[in-house]
């Protein structure tokens, strides 16, 4: 059996299926935090004065006042995920998981899964959501929607009004401006409800036929990598498709358990919808 049959196989007689996408696939979902491309013109103010021309170094970049983060973070947002229309490989992703039990583990913080309608209880974002903000204080004051407050910031800037103070949002405990809920600083808390449902479904699943997805998974988040790869190798009934990885990313043990294919993920699942 060839490797794409060998993974179709697999994914049909699974009984669950885990999905790890990386920064790959946001990639291919329209962010890229690391190009060049359009940033300057898109975000010009900001690329100017901060010397930032990429979303990854502008988010890494602490600005002078947090209206200007705000007015900022808004846009990006906006533009990112609040505008975002789902890809067919979001469609076709669906079809592939229909009927099964499935969880999708990811570290893009885009709300795309989310956008596209997977059940938010199948999600964990382990990166965050910058579509949901956290208190900058440092404490762990829980996390809330930002939905609501950026729109406004993108109407107020509509009608060419200034982004001020009254426009950042502040924390419900402690009157703290908020920032985005992802890991810019030391102040990250995982989501720990979905960290927690995501255990139990590993633990459920333990003797079960699963398929573990991975698509577009790099370096760039080694918490869907080695914890993943583990967890196939212990289990006897769990294998491992590979859309981006290469064979020889692979540890030795687990080659017999996986298939590989290099490829980009949006084709590999065109073909595995067929
Ligand atoms: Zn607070």
């Amino acid at each position: 059996m060839n490797n794409f049959n060998k993974a179709k196989t697999w994914l049909e007689n699974a009984d669950a299926i885990i999905v790890t996408a990386g920064n790959g696939f946001s990639k291919q979902e329209g962010l890229d935090i690391l190009s060049e491309k359009d940033f300057d013109k898109e975000f010009s103010e900001v690329a100017q004065k901060y010397n930032v021309h990429t979303v990854g170094d502008a988010l890494d970049k602490q600005f002078g006042s947090w209206n200007e983060q705000w007015k900022f973070w808004s846009n990006l947002v906006n533009k990112y995920s609040l505008n975002y229309h789902p890809s067919d490989t979001m469609d076709q992703l669906k079809s592939l998981l229909k009927g099964k039990e499935y969880f999708i583990a990811t570290s893009s913080f885009g709300h795309f899964f989310e956008k596209a309608n997977f059940d938010k209880k199948r999600i964990f974002n382990i990166f965050g959501d910058w579509t949901q903000m956290q208190c900058s204080s440092g404490l762990n004051h829980g996390q809330r929607s930002a939905i609501k407050e950026i729109k406004k910031i993108i109407s107020a800037e509509e009608q060419g009004k200034e982004i001020n103070d009254e426009f950042v949002p502040k924390c419900e405990d402690c009157n703290s401006p908020m920032e985005l809920y992802m890991p810019l600083n030391s102040h990250f808390f995982p989501d720990e409800n979905a960290n927690t449902r995501f255990r139990w479904f590993l633990t459920n699943n333990e003797n079960k036929n699963v398929v573990v997805l991975e698509l577009g998974v790099d370096m760039t988040s080694p918490q869907l990598l080695d914890p993943i790869a583990a967890l196939v190798m212990q289990f006897e009934n769990w294998n491992y498709v590979a859309a981006d990885l290469a064979t020889e990313d692979i540890p030795d043990e687990l080659k017999e358990k996986t298939v590989t294919f290099n490829a980009n993920s949006h084709e590999l699942i065109k073909k595995l919808c067929k």
